[in-house]
């Protein structure tokens, strides 16, 4: 038998999309295997590999892959429009959020900015910055078709200043006459968040109920603007995904960098690519340490996909436990799926005053900028808990551990176990500047 790769037909925010395959089918890499409802807001699906369809459920398609894997795939249709090639490429934000990239492109920015979300807000994840490194000219493709499709009048790209050779290498391919420029953000989390980006980039908060329309902005992440012009240029459609492997391997705690793994790819698959699990282990995170989820060695790779994480065994925490959930970090549900790993006993829940709900998820009203945190811990500790586990960005954090220990409360990190795993320093203080 060979190698079975399960496609997922919801790969996005929207409608999963609709088979167009029956079982025994033959197909190729590249071949559409299933489309959304037209009425319905999702993203095509495409085979990742040639092979023979196996099984086909309501939830995903399985192929048996050919034993040998040409590098060429079936072209999506040809057309002059940049928005109809994305969505017939099944192109989605592969930065995490998944929302349909065509969608964003038929926005008409009537000369606003279209900017490239570079940040690699999470720590450890390097896949976007090293793409930036070895093909910055396919990025700034990519964000030049994005201006053209929404009639934009400037582009900008966030980089992080630390990663100096990421910014080095964007700068040798802007051409002035574009109109495009480099925006050097600070290494603070989360300065990916979307609205933290425009506040940054454009000196724009937007309130929490506010799209990046509202700063005639349209937001793209870095891998996103590399597919769009593979998928103009290349006609190719969205087959496979770049991300990081990190954790508890056997070749060192090192974050590997993996392009182009075919969509479909079981975790257990990549992660022997990096090396293997070096023994026991607590948990497999999908995503960055601060928002990835939990998920198993038979899980498989979607559009989204960015990171996998192996961490070490999970300490006990036998202290009642209170929780401090941020808009931006771990959600409420997982800090609680975390609390249960540590064997601990929740005793009260706060969120920070920032984070407002809005349509069933917290926005954060000025993300990565602390409101203080003294009244919610001393909240905290009036239910009882004698430890906390937050979930804050950089600066809350901060502000939690000026707070917490004063008033004899432990302070634990929803990313701490990540950072314990790969030796590095725990979310905590922020550095003061000289
Ligand atoms: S200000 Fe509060 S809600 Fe906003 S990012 Fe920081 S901890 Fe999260």
């Amino acid at each position: 038998m060979g190698k079975l790769y399960k496609l997922m037909l919801k790969q996005s925010i929207g409608a999963a999309a609709l088979p167009l395959v029956k079982k025994n089918a033959i197909v190729k890499k590249g071949t559409l295997l299933a489309q959304p409802d037209s009425k319905s807001l999702g993203v095509p699906l495409h085979a990742s590999v040639s092979g023979k369809v196996q099984e086909i459920t309501d939830s995903y398609i399985l192929i048996e892959a050919d034993a040998a894997q040409s590098d060429a795939f079936e072209p999506i249709p040809q057309s002059d429009s940049i928005a109809d090639m994305v969505k017939a490429a099944g192109l989605c934000g592969m930065g995490g959020a998944g929302f349909p990239t065509y969608v964003k492109l038929g926005a008409d920015l009537k000369g606003g900015t279209v900017i490239i979300n570079g940040a690699e807000c999470e720590p450890l994840l390097r896949h976007n910055i090293e793409q930036i490194i070895r093909e910055p000219e396919k990025i700034y493709r990519g964000l030049l078709l994005a201006m053209q499709a929404t009639h934009a009048g400037q582009g900008i790209i966030g980089i992080k200043a630390k990663n100096a050779e990421a910014v080095a290498a964007m700068r040798k391919v802007i051409k002035s006459s574009d109109h495009v420029t480099i925006h050097e953000l600070a290494d603070l989390y989360p300065m990916g968040e979307e609205r933290a980006l425009i506040r940054e980039a454009l000196g724009k908060l937007l309130g929490v109920d506010q799209l990046p329309s509202a700063a005639d902005a349209v937001i793209i992440n870095a891998e996103t603007a590399a597919r769009i012009a593979e998928a103009v240029d290349q006609r190719r459609p969205v087959i496979s995904k770049n991300l990081t492997v990190v954790g508890k391997l056997k070749s060192g705690r090192d974050s590997k960098v993996f392009m182009d793994v075919p969509l479909g790819t079981p975790v257990e698959e990549v992660i022997n690519l990096a090396g293997g699990i070096d023994g026991a282990y607590g948990e497999i995170i999908m995503g960055g340490p601060f928002t990835g989820k939990s998920c198993q060695l038979d899980d498989v790779l979607v559009k989204t996909s960015g990171g996998l994480i192996v961490t070490m065994e999970f300490l006990t925490e036998k202290r009642p436990l209170g929780l401090l959930v941020c808009a931006c970090g771990a959600s409420g549900l997982r800090m609680r799926e975390l609390a249960d790993k540590f064997h601990a006993t929740v005793v009260g829940v706060q969120k920070c005053k920032q984070a407002q709900e809005v349509k069933g998820t917290l926005k954060c009203e000025n993300p990565g900028n602390c409101p203080g945190q003294a009244e919610k811990i001393l909240e905290l500790k009036k239910a009882g808990a004698q430890a906390i586990l937050c979930g804050n960005c950089s600066d809350c954090t901060n502000t939690v551990m000026c707070a917490a220990p004063k008033l004899k409360l432990a302070v634990h990190h929803t990313t701490d176990h990540v950072m314990r795993t790969v030796g590095h320093a725990l979310v905590r203080r922020l550095p003061i500047e000289a």
